[in-house]
């Protein structure tokens, strides 16, 4: 499947001899099944070789391989990475690449079933949104957590339950989101939203005036107060 996917024999090479091997050509025969296009399934096969790269550079043995491993890999290392090897594209597309190269270590039965989660790409996008909050923004795990929720609504308005390409956000997206919530919780949702667009800015899926297009919402705590 490889060959289909890739035409540089070096990258081929590369990844077939990385000790995932045979697991990478089945991730990119999956995708292929799913339906994604050669556009993702070559940065999602790179992803799979970056992973496999890194466990064996820190020696993690694959029986051991979870949930938490991938989150290690793309919250921890990712920010960090100095390797050699194509990284496999923005956070949340390793995130979303390694949760099918789980099922298909599942498949050869090199991991147990149990260890399996299938999660949609809503939810990929979700996790590595709510890490960036954290680890980067510096904000609670409330107002984390509030955020995460405002834009879950957004993505799945936006993609159902498709695959999330964020580089098909438009700024009418965003006004038709922010004009139907309800009045009372417009403030808040304007801070969530806008804040998630300067995340996929920093991702590079968006230029700034996709930030700009969020509509601002006037702060009315005192209009609001009973005339006395
Ligand atoms: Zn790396």
């Amino acid at each position: 499947m490889l060959d289909k996917i890739f035409h540089d024999h070096r990258v081929i090479e590369r990844l077939r001899t990385n000790f995932l091997g045979s697991c990478l050509d089945d991730l990119s025969a999956r995708l292929a099944t799913h339906e994604y296009s050669t556009a993702v399934i070559q940065p999602y096969t790179c992803a799979g070789g970056h992973f496999a790269h890194w466990m064996e550079s820190r020696r993690i043995p694959l029986t051991t391989i979870n949930e938490s491993t991938i989150d290690l890999f793309v919250q921890r290392h990712l920010p960090n990475c100095r390797c050699a090897v194509p990284q496999g594209g923005a956070a949340h597309q390793v995130h979303a690449a390694l949760g099918h190269l789980l099922t298909v270590l599942c498949e050869h039965q090199l991991i147990p079933p149990e260890r399996v989660k299938e999660k949609s790409p809503t939810d990929a996008v979700i996790e590595v949104f709510n890490a960036h909050l954290l680890q980067v923004r510096g904000i609670t795990i409330g107002t984390a957590r509030e955020y995460s929720r405002v834009v879950q609504k957004l993505l799945q308005s936006r993609y159902g339950d498709g695959d999330v390409d964020l580089r098909l956000l438009t700024a009418i997206d965003l006004m038709d989101f922010v004009a139907n919530q309800p009045q009372r919780c417009k403030q808040n949702i304007t801070c969530a939203v806008r804040s998630f667009v300067r995340f996929v800015q920093l991702q590079g899926f968006c230029n700034a005036q996709l930030v700009s297009a969020v509509p601002r919402v006037p702060f009315r705590k005192l209009s609001q107060l009973p005339n006395i």
